[in-house]
């Protein structure tokens, strides 16, 4: 493989299609302090399915600046010893809800039950947890999509982004948006009064109250606007679908829609969603159409393994409608809805476990992987500046030992992360300590997402007003 370097054209490059060039800010200058050189001894890059061996890697200022078998390391650099390992880029988990725990003990995995006896401030703190327990599984990034109290989830994509903590990149959801009810149905007490698990949704009925919801969740700082298709037998019609879906561009966000019935699907499909969440409802036409369309498969299929949250006949089908997805060339992210305690597994071991469903779908290594990590940088809209292991990208980087494409179980044994150039995790035992500071850091490092370019104005009539 040709050495890749942070050049002047690379560096141009990466000014040109990063997301502070679209936004007409100031260009990424070029990286400066301590060098980190990393001795791979196979690196993967998922994209092309090739693996180069001997490669060294090199990290400054919190990003990629050189990767390939003939990059020299700089004298003075402090050298990562990986060449036992296989590296390759951090995994994507597109659909968790890090600030959702629900347990068999108290409350018998009834979700309903944790919105009432968990706070939105407890739950926040969990959050944290269950991010840092993703990192250490190596998911460098994860969409987390909603169920998360009272904007949870964007507190701590903001902590992380301030470097108050370590945890994934987060592409956060806020409030799930959904007709009366959202996802539950709650008693006339519950929800007149939206005391008792509000606010848990964001109800928008009407249009007026669509366009209002989706710019509450914009102006609190969502990264995607997430919709309940279809959770009531009223559900969004195409026309409401398209609304969310004008009205979110206006603020740069793409639309999820959680999708449960064929008809729900067929009507997001119909207004052009950019994903579909959940795939029991998605069927051989429903799949040829999303490949038509290009629309995300956000499936969400829990393994057989994990006990107690899936049935063998439910595991069936959705083993086949993965089969069915992926022989259609349907776009697939890897993606858990893990928002539940496995006794004696971190969140990010639940996690990782979903690959079981993919094996057992005897889809290719290459392309579970591609779906891990290239797909999973995609539908997040992060492909730009994170994700792969190129010069002038953000320095996420995850290491195993064996050979993920020959076996997908070396996955569970992450033994290096490194997150924004920091190792978060050497030698299978995580290592906090770069991560924690007393006040903000990194507050210019991650810009809002791209802004939508604002509509050309409408020229005047003569004699007009
Ligand atoms: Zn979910």
């Amino acid at each position: 493989m040709r050495p890749l370097v942070w050049s002047g054209s690379l560096l141009a490059l990466a000014v040109v299609v990063g997301p502070l060039a679209a936004q007409g800010g100031a260009p990424a200058a070029p990286p400066t302090g301590p060098i980190t050189a990393i001795r791979a001894g196979r690196l993967i890059d998922p994209e092309t399915g090739t693996v180069t061996r001997n490669a060294v890697i090199l990290v400054q200022g919190g990003r990629f600046t050189a990767v390939g078998a003939d990059v020299a390391v700089p004298s003075g650099a402090k050298v990562i010893d990986l060449t036992k390992l296989t590296v390759m880029p951090g995994l994507v988990d597109a659909h968790n809800h890090l600030a959702l725990t629900y347990k068999e003990d108290p409350e018998r995995n009834e979700y309903y039950i944790t919105y009432i006896k968990e706070s939105s401030e407890l739950r926040a703190i969990q959050a944290a947890s269950n991010g840092m327990q993703m990192l250490g599984g190596g998911f460098t990034v994860v969409r987390d999509l909603g169920n998360n109290g009272n904007y949870a989830d964007v507190a701590l994509r903001q902590a992380i982004e301030a470097g108050w903590l370590p945890g994934p990149t987060l592409i956060t959801s806020g409030l799930i948006i959904g007709g009366m009810g959202g996802q539950f149905s709650p008693t006339p007490t519950m929800a007149l009064d939206h005391k008792i698990v509000y606010p848990e949704y964001l109800e928008a009925d009407t249009h007026d109250e669509i366009i209002k919801a989706v710019r509450q969740n914009a102006l609190f700082g969502a990264r995607v606007i997430k919709i309940c298709v279809d959770c009531k037998r009223w559900g969004y019609t195409t026309e409401e679908i398209q609304l969310f879906i004008t009205e979110a561009a206006k603020a740069g966000l793409k639309v999820a829609g959680h999708v449960q019935t064929a008809a729900g699907a067929q009507r997001a499909i119909d207004a052009g969603i950019w994903s579909i969440e959940h795939a029991s409802a998605l069927n051989d036409t429903l799949h040829k159409k999303m490949a038509a369309k290009g629309i995300w498969r956000v499936g969400t299929e829990t393994p057989i393994t994990l006990v107690g949250h899936t049935s063998a006949a439910a595991y069936q089908r959705t083993v086949a409608g993965l089969q069915n997805a992926y022989e259609n060339k349907v776009p697939l992210t890897y993606s858990t809805d893990a928002d539940y305690y496995v006794p004696g597994k971190t969140r990010g071991e639940v996690a990782i476990e979903f690959i079981r469903t993919w094996q057992d779908a005897g889809i290719p290594n290459a392309e579970v992987l591609k779906a891990l990590t290239t797909n999973g940088y995609k539908v997040s809209e992060l492909e730009a500046r994170r994700g792969p292991i190129k010069p002038g990208m953000a320095a996420d980087l995850i290491a195993v030992p064996g050979d993920p494409l020959a076996s997908l179980d070396a996955l569970r044994d992450v033994q290096f992360v490194l997150k924004d150039g920091l190792v978060y995790k050497q030698g299978g035992v995580i290592l906090v300590g770069e991560f924690l500071h007393g006040g903000p850091q990194n507050i210019r490092r991650a810009p809002a997402p791209t802004q939508a370019a604002p509509p050309a104005p409408t020229p005047r009539r003569a004699g007009g007003l």
